[in-house]
């Protein structure tokens, strides 16, 4: 049952030539947390640093120039990949941490005021909630959760009813990390945008498993990271619409963000520069482009189905599991993330015993602890897929599976 979609892709990650030191070859399962990096991004950072490396928007010697027109290429691919309409709508951030810090303190620490509310949910990331929560405090806006229906969904009539006049910003991921719901922000957004108010998408883990378009999804502000997308660690990205940037604060202060600066004051440069203040991480964001142009080769519909095979094979193969409990929706409304129990198992043993088979999976919350109070669990395996996983990875791991339930004296 080897899938051939995405044939030959595997070759190109050099990390998978290797035997670990127990013999085992490395069953990578932990792409949601962070990505294997292909030959052509390892080679594109050691490419600028090896040739031609300086700093950027600085010098006007040949090097400089150089990086600057190699940044420009990532934010036009940018620009691409998700439709904007400019590349000044697009930032280069440290990841989604930080932009959506960006958003929420920029955007919402001048735009939100006591009565007005910020809508979220419980299957989000901490780094989609935590921010807004500091930014509700401090502007006095509430914050409000769109219920999750039984199966880990949005409940959207329950959403329906919950938007309101006070709505001024709708904060959503467009995939769970933990649960791998596909949200339907088309949906969301008109109902947001009907009220008045705006939508920030967290696009940390869907940017790399499906096609995104800022415009014709009704996104007016999309935040992702590098690092799940194939690309380096340390860059990161901020789209946000043209006028919605406008009206941003920055949130670092500093050079290159500036237009004038004199004892008494400053004023900011404009948008993106307004958001880049410092030093950027210039090899990586350049290398970016490398995961980008990678991604875009594979196509995003054969990456669909590579991983809704390899979805479908582990789901079936663990339901098979005596004790294993899977949370979260159906196939068909899931990305590449199965997170599961089993009966009389603590997620952390599983993991190391699943690690001296060389199945390596994360345990824990997943930064997703509202969602873990929700479900009534404290800490669950998560197993999830990238281009390069095949369906023997997921054999390694039911095998692995039933070798920790040997040790654990479960079967
Ligand atoms: N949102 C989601 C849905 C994520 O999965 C992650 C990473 N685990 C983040 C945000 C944060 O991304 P980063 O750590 O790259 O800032």
């Amino acid at each position: 049952t080897q899938q051939v979609a995405l044939c030959g892709v595997r070759d190109q990650f050099p990390v998978f030539g290797q035997t670990l030191p127990n013999g085992q070859p490395v069953t990578f399962l932990d792409t949601a947390a962070s990505a294997q990096k292909p030959n052509c991004v390892i080679e594109a950072e050691e490419r600028v640093q090896r040739s031609h490396y300086a700093n950027a928007y600085r010098g006007v010697y040949e090097f400089g120039a150089q990086i600057d027109e190699e940044l420009e290429a990532t934010r036009e691919a940018i620009e691409k990949l998700i439709g904007a309409e400019d590349v000044s709508e697009i930032a280069f951030t440290a990841g989604s941490t930080m932009s959506i810090n960006m958003v929420a303190f920029g955007w919402g620490g001048r735009h939100l005021q006591e009565g007005d509310e910020i809508v979220l949910n419980e299957m989000e990331h901490h780094a989609n909630l935590v921010p807004w929560q500091q930014v509700a405090e401090r502007t006095g806006a509430k914050i409000v959760y769109i219920p999750l229906t039984e199966d880990g969904q949005l409940d959207l009539l329950a959403f329906d009813e919950l938007v309101n006049s006070r709505t001024r910003v709708l904060s959503v991921t467009g995939m769970s990390n933990m649960l791998g719901t596909i949200n339907p922000i088309r949906r969301l957004a008109d109902r947001v945008h009907e009220a008045g108010g705006i939508v920030v998408v967290d696009g940390a883990q869907s940017v790399p498993h499906a096609p995104v378009d800022v415009q014709a999804d009704g996104i007016d502000f999309l935040v992702f990271s590098g690092h799940k997308l194939y690309g380096p660690t340390g860059v990161g990205v901020l789209y946000g619409r043209k006028d919605l940037l406008e009206e941003t604060d920055p949130l670092l202060f500093g050079g290159h963000m500036i237009d004038q600066v004199t004892k008494s004051g400053s004023t900011w440069a404009s948008a993106p520069a307004k958001f880049e203040a410092g030093t950027l991480p210039i090899v990586q964001a350049i290398a970016l482009k490398s995961a980008i142009d990678f991604v875009n080769e594979l196509g995003f519909e054969a990456i669909h189905e590579q991983e809704s095979l390899l979805t479908r094979y582990a789901m079936e193969a663990l339901s098979q599991v005596p004790g294993l409990k899977i949370y979260g929706p159906r196939l068909e409304d899931r990305g590449a993330i199965v997170s599961f129990t089993i009966d009389g198992a603590h997620p952390e043993d599983l993991a190391q015993l699943l690690n001296r088979k060389g199945v390596f999976v994360r345990h824990g919350h997943h930064c997703t602890m509202p969602l873990h109070d929700l479900l009534n669990v404290s800490s669950t395996v998560r197993a999830s897929f990238g281009v390069y996983n095949t369906t023997e990875d997921v054999d390694q791991l039911i095998a692995a599976i039933e070798f920790a339930r040997q040790r654990l004296r479960l079967a």
